[in-house]
Order: structure tokens, then C-alpha cells, then sequence
């Protein structure tokens, strides 16, 4: 049995012990030593997103592996292991083109066969790890070999929100030296979203959240700005940028109205982009002429249109070096059953990263 997080429906959490499912021969288990609490997992159980329950959340992770199945190579028992909660099938049409984040074997999936309930009732993995557990039983092409002199516990955010945030900035914005960059939204994903411009040399980098709290959060993470949310916002950032407004934007919210104030202070002919996961039930409106006029990029980042595989091992040297600094990212370490104040933090939009450790045996 392990001692698992499960969300039996919507805003109903209970931390109980669970039968893992067994190994298959191309699977590996992982004792995980911590996991991070993601906005996707309040995500999975606030109605934003509809995903099969009982789940067992969290996909932010990084542990040790105990167990390998048969057929494993490349993955050993007592590997550190940061896992990646969207493994690309390397064959579909996107993954062949080099797009494996959009990658046709994971779109839209929230969970996986995950093991039984103690009563016997079958739950799912949120995302194919469920790693808000004591152990995971997942594929081993989901888990990524780092270093033992890596800390678990800060290794376990490169999985999700560094990934998302520095590959938001790098791949998907392509921010290059001596830009400004505006980001929106200092979570865990837009606090790893001001690291990754400062990585590729930003040269102004101006912070934008609600709670005058995340101030020092940012400029920790390199972060040249700080401003307040507020509805002068995109004259503010025209202001500071000689009236054209900011080369890039990372929206890390996911909500119409910060889209739409992020896409408003880009310059002529720069880019915003959507990190942030939102809900159906809002509309973004533009009129044509400002389209037009602009002719400012928007798109979206899906897991910082990265290749785990490839880029995991960047984020690690980064980490080792010295030029990402996650223990300060991490504001609150936390037992399973602290995950709905995890939340409650979360939608008050106070400190960084919460994660759950685990005692080591
Ligand atoms: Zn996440
Ligand atoms: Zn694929």
C-alpha cells in the first residue's frame, strides 16, 4: 500500500492508501521524494478541467527509482529520476516534425489506469504519473536520469513548472539578448518564466502580478521590474519601452482579461504568448483594425514547447552552475494532507512553489 492523494470529485481530497498497479516489463517504480503542488493539479479539481475520479493528483516529481520492469534499458534501480508528465510516442506526425509537445498520443489525456483503492475501486494517475503519492508506478520513458548531487526536492519543479516556464520563454517566445520581456503572473510557472528570460539575456525583464508579495520572489529570479496588476498596465509597459511596449509577453494566468492586457503591451510586430491554462467559458476579443495594425504574434506554450529529454538536461546544468536558484522558489515544504491549503494559497495568489516531501526511509 501507499499513502496517495486522491481527489475523489471535484474539491474533494482525502489522503488515503492505495494498491499501485503492477509493473509491466517497459515500466519502473519511483519513490518519490518530492512533489510539487501544480496549478494543473487545482486544475483537475476546481471544474477547469474534467478528469476521471477517484485521481490521484501531482505530476511534479522527482524521486528514486526502486524497481525496473524486465524489458527496461537505460534506467537502473537507485537512479535519480526527474519525471515528465507528457512521455511523446516519437511517432505520430507532430512528434516526426519535432514537435513532440503536441504530440497526438497525449493530447488532452488528465490520467491513466493508476492501480486500486483500498476498497477495491480502480483509480486514475493524473497525467500518467499520479506522483502526490508515497510511490509511482509509471513507463519508463517517463522518467529522466539526473545526477544524485542534484536535490530531489528542487529537481522535482523541473519537471513541470521550470520546464513550462524557462521553455515558455526560450522555445516558444525565443527571447533573445537584449529584449524586454513582459511576464503576467508570478506562480511557480511565471517565476520559471522570468528565469528563462534572464537565461537568454533579457535585458529588461518587468514582473507583473497582483499581490505586491511576489516582488522579491521575482527580482530574485531576475526580474529588472515589478509592477502591480492594474488596468493602466499596458501604457505603463509603453512607457518604460519608449511608447512601443515589450518585444515578448508570458501571459502565466490563463484568464481573458490578462491575455488580453498582455497582447495589448507588446510592440508592433512582437510576440505574446499564452502560458497560463484557461477555462472555455471566457472570450478574448480583438477588433480587426488593431490586427492588422499591430501585427503582433499570439500563441501559446504547451509544457514550454519542450522536449523533456532534451531539455531537462540543460535545465540541470543550469541548476548546478549555480544560475537557477529553485530553493528559493520553494516557499512552503509541506506533508500530503497540507495540499488543499497548498491551493487555497494558490487561488489567493501568495507565495512561490508549495511542495510535498516525503521523510526519507
Ligand atoms: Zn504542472
Ligand atoms: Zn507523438
Amino acid at each position: 500500500m501507499t499513502r496517495a492523494l486522491v481527489a475523489t470529485g471535484q474539491d474533494t481530497l482525502d489522503v488515503m492508501d492505495v494498491e499501485l498497479r503492477p509493473l509491466t516489463p517497459l515500466d519502473v517504480r519511483v519513490r518519490v521524494a518530492g512533489v510539487g503542488v501544480c496549478h494543473s493539479d487545482l486544475s483537475m479539481v476546481n471544474g477547469t478541467l474534467s478528469p476521471s475520479y477517484p485521481l490521484v493528483l501531482g505530476h511534479e516529481a522527482a524521486g528514486v527509482v526502486t524497481e525496473v520492469g524486465d524489458a527496461v534499458t537505460g534506467v537502473e534501480s537507485g537512479d535519480h529520476v526527474v519525471l515528465n508528465w507528457a512521455v511523446p510516442c516519437r511517432t505520430c506526425w507532430f512528434c516526426t516534425r519535432g514537435e513532440p509537445w503536441l504530440c497526438s498520443a497525449i493530447e488532452g489525456l488528465t490520467g491513466t489506469p493508476g492501480g486500486l483503492l483500498a476498497d477495491g475501486v480502480p483509480f486514475e494517475a493524473c497525467l500518467g504519473l499520479g506522483a502526490m503519492a508515497e510511490e509511482v508506478v509509471c513507463p519508463a520513458t517517463a522518467v529522466v536520469p539526473i545526477p544524485d548531487d542534484v536535490p530531489l526536492e528542487e529537481a522535482a519543479l523541473l519537471g513541470c513548472a521550470v520546464l513550462t516556464g524557462v521553455g515558455a520563454a526560450r522555445n516558444a517566445a525565443q527571447v533573445q539578448p537584449g529584449e524586454t520581456v513582459l511576464v503576467v503572473g508570478l506562480g511557480g510557472v511565471g517565476l520559471s518564466a522570468v528565469t528563462g528570460a534572464r537565461l537568454a539575456d533579457a535585458r529588461r525583464i518587468i514582473a507583473v502580478d497582483t499581490s505586491s508579495g511576489k516582488e522579491a520572489l521575482a527580482r530574485a529570479a531576475g526580474a529588472t521590474d515589478f509592477l502591480l496588476a492594474d488596468p493602466t498596465l499596458a501604457r505603463q509597459v509603453r512607457a518604460m519601452t519608449d511608447g512601443r511596449g515589450a518585444d515578448k509577453a508570458l501571459e502565466c494566468v490563463g484568464s481573458a482579461a490578462t491575455i488580453r492586457t498582455a497582447w495589448t503591451a507588446v510592440r508592433r510586430g512582437g510576440t505574446c504568448v499564452v502560458v497560463g491554462l484557461g477555462p472555455r467559458d471566457q472570450q478574448v476579443t480583438f477588433n480587426p483594425l488593431e490586427i492588422f495594425h499591430f501585427s503582433r504574434t499570439l500563441t501559446s506554450s504547451i509544457y514550454g514547447n519542450s522536449d523533456p529529454e532534451r531539455d531537462l538536461p540543460v535545465l540541470v546544468d543550469h541548476l548546478r552552475a549555480g544560475r537557477l536558484d529553485l530553493a528559493g522558489t520553494i516557499t512552503d515544504r509541506i506533508a500530503l494532507d497540507g495540499v488543499p491549503d497548498a491551493f487555497e494559497r494558490m487561488r489567493r495568489g501568495e507565495g512561490g512553489r508549495s511542495i510535498v516531501v516525503f521523510p526519507r526511509r
